[in-house]
């Protein structure tokens, strides 16, 4: 027997037609990509992304049809993003810190139909174009004053674009599980694979993200989203803030530490969201300059692992830290380190250590360990394996991709490697490609690095495992040393020593003049396995 009760589809406009009838004077700020600040509000952003819509089906854009989108987050850009979407046609967001050859790339395997950029990236794209045959217009986010000559075929302001639309349209409507966006991982490993949204998981992982152990905001509160829409729907909350009625401040082009921590004031922003590298900037512009953030509560950090000195720098400043794990596949929320009882109470370093967990996953994920074979492992808080996931919002299948990517019981595998704890709480240990396997025995990469970083003369660490005739793998660490310092190998050997289990010390030390990085911050450590390719360890022969 059926339930009687609607059928009401799962749809992402649903989401800004209520903002736009409930929190409709409700505010968003941006500081504009032309450059003075820019005030709106969710009815004309809901207004507006109409004519999007009515632009688009105008322009034949279709059901399932890929439209492109390579932007900061703006006001302009979350318009489009719902008008896109309220037409059945696909948004698919293209991270413009990629190399120019992986955005063609990108674009000509989702074939996408438009694309819509800021004044920032129109002479990359002139340089790719001929590459990109698929595109049949561009849309600059500006408007005619603002416009630039340009190559770019068909180009216009979006602003004299969505002119010619009167916003007579109706949203259209379609089943909940049609496509609505799209992401291409960052491709570390083999080209980028497209991760593709639909409705319902979007609308159900706002939902997720819209408790106070989530995301934590409210309809009273201000979220300045610094990580950009084009990285998992800003985990989220492009579709959690306007389903509160959250008022957004949107950074535009400019994340250095003065510029957020200038809007942050300004604006009297509550909550705030980004990787550690963005909190780094901040911390050291507040610390530099004496200054104070009193409005700020809540400071999401996720992407990667935040750092035990980072979150007691926020926790001294009397702001709530929320370290979060997720990834592209998952839209992207996994786990959440919200402290419930029995830690809540906690105080220093214990408080501290639960805080540096990556947290417990809100109802919608679940989460196991399991060994290589499979099988699945306890959560005592120290066995470590791959860690799988399954819900309404993670990934079955890549874009254009025939493979299966599920265990036989329909679960994803992250790539991470992790303990979880009888509370639930999970802990990431390392990337599974990253681990490094001595002896039968997994040692973390990530656990090395962490340490070596809490030498004073190390700017970053980065350890790999590197072949070694009696052990298999062995860890190797590769250093570059903050400018003007010196420290030598056994220096660094001698700092590391009694702080991890002896046979986990790297058996070498490299010092290098940079480590490099992917397009989203990550220690590229392909790259460090291949300029390591030829190296051996000093006691290989033993
Ligand atoms: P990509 O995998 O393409 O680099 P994602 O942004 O999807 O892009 O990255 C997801 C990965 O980032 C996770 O699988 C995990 O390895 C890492 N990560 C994310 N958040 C954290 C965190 N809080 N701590 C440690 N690692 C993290």
């Amino acid at each position: 027997m059926l339930g009687l009760m609607q059928d009401w589809p799962l749809l992402c406009h649903r989401i800004i037609e209520h903002a736009a009838q409930i929190h409709g004077t409700q505010e968003i700020v941006t500081r504009s990509v032309e450059g003075p600040i820019h005030r709106t509000n969710y009815k004309n952003i809901r207004d507006r992304a109409l004519k999007v819509s009515q632009r688009l089906d105008r322009d034949g854009i279709k059901l399932g049809d890929r439209v492109a989108t390579i932007a900061w987050n703006t006001w302009r850009h979350l318009e489009a993003w719902y008008g896109i979407m309220g037409i059945g046609a696909i948004c698919h967001t293209v991270n413009p810190r990629l190399f120019p050859e992986q955005i063609a790339w990108i674009v000509n395997h989702a074939q996408d139909r438009v694309l819509m950029t800021d004044l920032t990236f129109v002479p990359i794209l002139e340089k790719i174009a001929d590459k990109m045959p698929s595109i049949e217009r561009y849309v600059v986010f500006t408007d005619k004053a603002h416009m630039p000559q340009t190559t770019l075929k068909n180009a216009v302001p979006y602003e004299d674009w969505i002119a010619q639309a009167d916003g007579d349209f109706k949203w259209k409507t379609f089943e909940e599980n049609t496509a609505a966006a799209m992401c291409y991982t960052s491709g570390t490993t083999g080209d980028p694979k497209g991760v593709l949204y639909s409705h319902r998981s979007n609308v159900l992982h706002a939902l997720m993200a819209n408790t106070g152990d989530s995301l934590g905001a409210n309809a009273g509160d201000t979220m300045l989203p610094v990580v950009p829409l084009f990285h998992a729907n800003s985990w989220g909350i492009a579709f959690s803030a306007p389903s509160m009625g959250t008022k957004l401040v949107f950074p535009g082009a400019k994340l250095d530490g003065a510029s957020v921590f200038e809007l942050l004031e300004t604006e009297k922003v509550t909550h705030t969201a980004g990787v550690p590298t963005v909190w780094l900037m901040l911390l050291n512009h507040i610390a530099a300059n004496h200054l104070k953030l009193p409005h700020l509560r809540f400071v999401v950090c996720g992407g990667s692992a935040m750092p035990r000195s980072m979150i007691k720098a926020f926790v001294d400043m009397g702001v709530t830290v929320r370290h979060a794990w997720g990834m592209t596949e998952m839209s992207p929320i996994g786990t959440l380190a919200a402290l419930k009882p029995p830690f809540a109470e906690l105080e220093g370093d214990a408080r501290l250590d639960m805080l540096q967990t990556q947290g417990y996953p809100p109802f919608g994920v679940q989460m196991k360990i399991t060994d290589d074979a499979g099988k699945e492992l306890p959560w005592d808080g120290k066995t470590f394996g791959r860690l799988k996931v399954s819900g309404p919002a993670v990934s079955k299948a890549y874009f254009r991709i025939d493979a299966n990517i599920l265990d036989e019981d329909g679960y994803f595998d992250t790539g991470d490697v992790a303990t979880i704890d009888g509370h639930g709480y999970m802990r990431i240990t390392d990337r599974s490609k990253d681990v490094i396997k001595s002896g039968g025995e997994w040692i973390s990469s990530i656990d090395l690095e962490n340490l070596a970083v809490g030498h004073p003369a190390v700017a970053e660490a980065a350890v790999i495992g590197v072949h070694h005739p009696k052990w298999d793998e062995r860890p190797l660490l590769i250093v570059q040393l903050k400018q003007g310092a010196t420290a030598t190998r056994e220096d660094i050997l001698k700092y590391m020593d009694g702080k991890i289990a002896k046979w986990w010390m790297p058996d070498d030390i490299v010092f290098v003049d940079g480590i490099p990085h992917t397009a989203t911050g990550k220690i590229l450590k392909t790259a460090l396995r291949d300029q390591f390719k030829a190296y051996s360890f000093p006691n290989a022969a033993a």
